[in-house]
């Protein structure tokens, strides 16, 4: 970190600074410049804040010189990570796919759904069992008797399953019943205890993006469940809020290459909840594979007029099929295969 004193900064001013870099087990550089002084915190500069400066007498600015997230970023660690997501590598060359319904209903959607996952060619299972409703009146999700059906129809196709935690209390239970790999939705994307819960445990975890978070703030609620201890984390782009209106999300495209760079670790995308509308869902996974995903995550559904939770934009079990084509034509224009 660099600290900027002001011109007129005193003796007294620059050793107050000076005091509190050490007083955090840094060393200190100063650099007395013909107008200004330039303090220099020497060391792993994570611990400080500018705002620890900024209020100080005789402080201009304080500016952190290195990225505040270390274990997944790129700049540490140059190869790509392939995560095992229940035995399926993510992040390797081959573009994942994981297909299923918004939420787990019941055992002959489930069934069909698998099915349809199956008969696509997707290797993961998705399904919620414990659903973030904007409303508290609409449907919440089956609970736990969803992770045992999500479990049971995967199961009949040896597909590993991804369902969402939003409890923290629901954790114990997640492991219990064998959940493959843990969602954390948008809305959750800095619920902090629930990040540190997650960080303890090995399972693989979905880091959605929140949908008015930057890159950043991204990439340090992924370092906050790595910094637990748990590194199996595969990012997801799901589309942010901007003022358009005329879809539910933009996907950012440009987040995909930009996370790329940023981070060693995997970065799927969720073209369902970024448009809204089943019919975007191709050209948004498309776009994609395109731009380097390494995964996608599709809303599906045996009958999505009739879904509980997103019906305008599930695939049909045929529509999810067509699309795997296509997309394979593009994974192997990218090297990659499907
Ligand atoms: C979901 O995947 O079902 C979901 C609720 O996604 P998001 O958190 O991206 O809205
Ligand atoms: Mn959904």
């Amino acid at each position: 970190m660099i600290i900027v004193m002001q011109p007129d900064a005193d003796e007294a001013a620059i050793a107050a600074v000076e005091a509190k870099i050490r007083a955090h087990g840094l060393d200190v550089h100063v650099s007395r410049g013909t107008e200004r002084t330039l303090i220099g915190a020497v060391g792993d500069e994570r611990v400080l804040d500018p705002e620890m400066f900024d209020p100080m007498p005789g402080v201009e600015k304080s500016m952190h010189i290195v990225k505040p997230y270390k274990l997944v970023a790129r700049e540490w660690h140059k190869t790509n990570t392939v995560i095992s997501a229940g035995g399926v590598a993510i992040g390797g060359s081959t573009v994942q796919v994981i297909a299923g319904p918004c939420s787990v209903e019941t055992a002959p959607q489930m069934t069909a759904a698998a099915d349809g996952v199956a008969a696509g060619g997707a290797r993961l299972m998705r399904g919620g069992a414990f659903k973030p409703r904007t409303s508290p009146y609409t449907f919440q999700g089956k609970g736990l008797d969803g992770l045992k059906l999500l479990k049971d129809a995967a199961g009949r196709h040896r597909l590993p399953v991804v369902t969402e935690l939003m409890d923290v209390r629901m954790l114990d239970a997640f492991l219990e019943h064998g959940v493959d790999v843990i969602q954390i939705g948008t809305r959750n994307m800095q619920n902090f205890d629930l990040l540190k819960a997650v960080g303890e445990v090995t399972t693989p975890v979905i880091l959605k993006r929140g949908m008015s978070a930057t890159i950043s703030e991204w990439l340090m609620a992924g370092e906050y469940i790595a910094a637990g201890g748990n590194h199996n984390i595969i990012f997801c782009e799901r589309g942010i809020r901007t003022f358009e209106t005329a879809y539910r999300n933009v996907l950012d495209v440009t987040a995909i290459p930009v996370m790329k760079r940023e981070t060693h670790l995997p970065v799927i995308v969720d073209p369902s909840h970024a448009g809204g509308k089943a019919w975007m869902v191709p050209a948004l996974s498309l776009a994609a594979v395109a731009a380097g995903a390494d995964g996608l995550l599709i809303e599906i559904h045996p009958n999505p007029k009739d879904a509980w939770c997103d019906a305008d934009q599930a695939l049909t079990p045929i529509e999810f099929a067509a699309l795997m084509e296509q997309l394979r034509g593009v994974a192997r224009a990218m090297g990659r295969e499907l």
